[in-house]
């Protein structure tokens, strides 16, 4: 069993639509699949398993947070996508996107870049705007090599394209998800670059709130990493989830289905599914 429980499609930015990241998938041998769009569930509008029996699909989202001053991002799991509560709660955090779309590229304009929101809405192609957006933008216009310099240069912490005033808080996230009948997942805690005691104090914050699992494995990763994070988990009797954060085919470090196993003695998240 293959569980892939952190993916993207074209609803928000990932390079495949829904149904062509499902077939990827079935063809990488996972049987089980979550499309964890960033702040959106379109994906589910349209996807259809009947092509691809082999696969279950879990209702999932990823949601956009705040957490002393850091981006950070919340997996619901095996969501009801028509909850009223989480559709509520996407609303707002559509708007926030939106919003923090019209300030990047305010911010990008005074950086004398020309237009850069009607630009970026042609690329999104009615899908959630995300900073990956203004990286095409960037790299379109030959103002960066790629997508690291673009975070690097203009997108990433701390840079002009860093807006963070417009997610909802944390608890309020944690408890759209449960409304929803949905497991929280604490995204990738590596990624946070936080130091051992504010991780902690992170993941002790998302379980105050509710949280209920940690994501110990996102994508390829080392097996010292694996094993700081199952102790986390342990330490802080929390469910494990995983998943490759699949965004686009042809990036060796990050494929559908392709990333390091749970370890054995973990109490996966869909356990009680
Ligand atoms: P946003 O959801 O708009 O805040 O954008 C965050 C997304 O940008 C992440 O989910 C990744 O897909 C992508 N991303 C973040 N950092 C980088 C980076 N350094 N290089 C390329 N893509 C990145
Ligand atoms: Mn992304
Ligand atoms: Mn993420
Ligand atoms: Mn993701």
């Amino acid at each position: 069993m293959i569980f892939d429980l952190h993916t993207h499609s074209t609803a928000s930015d990932g390079s495949l639509a829904p149904q062509e990241l499902l077939s990827r998938a079935a063809a990488n041998g996972v049987t089980c699949l979550s499309v964890t769009d960033h702040d959106t569930v379109d994906a589910y509008a349209t996807l259809d398993n009947s092509s691809c029996p082999g696969v279950t699909v879990v209702p999932g989202i990823e949601l956009s947070t705040n957490w002393a001053g850091r981006n950070i991002h919340i997996v619901g799991l095996n969501i009801d996508p028509n909850n009223n509560d989480l559709v509520n709660g996407i609303r707002q955090q559509k708007l926030a996107r939106l919003q923090r779309a019209e300030k990047i590229a305010a911010r990008l304009e005074k950086k004398g870049l020309d237009n850069p929101l009607e630009e970026v809405t042609k690329l999104a192609n009615g899908a959630n705007i995300g900073r990956p957006h203004f990286a095409q933008y960037l790299v379109n216009k030959g103002i960066v090599a790629d997508f690291r310099q673009a975070f690097q240069k203009y997108l990433g912490n701390g840079k002009a394209g860093d807006v963070r005033q417009f997610w909802s808080p944390m608890e309020d996230i944690i408890e759209w998800i449960l409304a929803a009948g949905g497991t929280a997942v604490l995204a990738h805690p590596a990624h946070y670059k936080l130091t051992n005691t504010r991780l902690r104090l992170l993941t002790e914050d998302f379980i105050s709130a509710g949280g209920q699992a940690l994501e110990i494995v996102s994508g390829i990763q080392t097996k010292q990493l694996t094993d700081k994070m199952m102790r986390l988990c342990d330490d802080l009797q929390l469910m494990a989830s995983c998943g490759s954060d699949f965004h686009t085919p042809g990036n060796s470090w990050s494929e559908v289905g392709k990333f390091t196993p749970l370890p054995a003695n973990c109490r996966p998240v869909w356990e009680n599914w």
